[in-house]
């Protein structure tokens, strides 16, 4: 299934990608795509109830706006330099255990949302990832049990302000969470729909240049081995988002660096996750 969220921002109904890309209002169903629904079984509850009640669904209109893919998770964790490339073009070492650090949870907006550059930033950064979602509770779990608490794969955009993450001292949080730094979507895509999460091919391009093209084989730390190594530091709850790194070319790893200004395009993609778009905006009542 894929799972989506229309509507406006903090209005948005749950619905579903049909095969043939129709969206289906799931209103009905009763439940937002959140942790109650992922902890009580609820993709299997409504691929039941799909089958008796699809054909009478109501469809969206393509011009009703996507929200991010799932309801506002307990958290949002990240993983640093999960590449080898990428690693080497920001200068530092390949880790020997993955660098994790938090994305606030009020950073998540709609796939095809403008990104806002924070006031007064110069240094607005992009990162196509793969995102994990977490199905069901994990805690200590093994690499072999990890699988199965997954949900399913999002496209995600892990922006970042790179003054604020790196020369303002402190912890990484602080430039990966303004409003809109976390576009995910357009769906949540269930694991029977993603044969290999290792072999994806994944892309970013800015104002129609492609600067990040690389494929999840390349990451350092796979999918069970982070969802299984971080539970042994947190609970993960249904409903949370792992997001898995990001390969080479961001701005900050360009000769010389890179950022966005206000009118940039952003547009990136994820093979079976399909593809999102962002505009740079300036702060409402900045220039830029
Ligand atoms: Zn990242």
């Amino acid at each position: 299934m894929q799972l989506i969220r229309v509507g406006a921002p903090g209005h948005e109904h749950p619905g579903i990608l049909t095969a043939d890309g129709t969206r289906l209002d799931c209103s009905e169903f009763g439940e937002d795509w959140d942790e109650r629904f992922f902890g009580s079984d609820g993709l299997t509850r409504l691929a039941l109830w799909l089958e008796r009640h699809a054909a009478s669904l109501p469809s969206v209109p393509a011009s009703v706006r996507l929200g991010s893919c799932i309801a506002r998770p307990s958290k949002i964790i990240c993983i640093g330099l999960n590449y080898r490339a990428h690693a080497m073009e920001t200068g530092a070492p390949i880790p020997a255990e993955p660098i994790i650090f938090f994305k606030s949870t009020t950073a998540l907006c709609g796939p095809n949302d403008d990104v806002i550059i924070p006031p007064g930033s110069e240094k607005t950064d992009w990162e196509v990832e793969l995102a994990v979602v977490i199905g069901k509770t994990a805690r200590y779990v093994s690499e072999a049990e990890a699988m199965h608490h997954v949900a399913g794969y999002a496209l995600h955009n892990d922006y970042s302000e790179r003054a604020y993450q790196l020369e303002r001292g402190g912890q990484w949080v602080k430039g990966k969470s303004c409003d809109t730094f976390a576009p995910l979507g357009p769906f949540l895509a269930t694991t029977d729909e993603i044969a290999d999460p290792h072999a994806l091919p994944l892309w970013l391009a800015v104002n129609g240049e492609r600067l990040q093209d690389s494929t999840t084989g390349d990451m350092i730390f796979s999918v069970p081995a982070l969802v299984s190594y971080l539970s042994q530091f947190m609970t993960l709850l249904p409903g949370d988002v792992i997001s898995t790194g990001t390969p080479a070319g961001v701005g900050l790893g360009l000769k010389p660096p890179r950022y966005l200004a206000p009118g940039d395009v952003v547009e990136l993609g994820i093979e079976g996750l399909g593809t999102s778009r962002q505009v740079a905006a300036a702060y409402p009542g900045r220039s830029a």
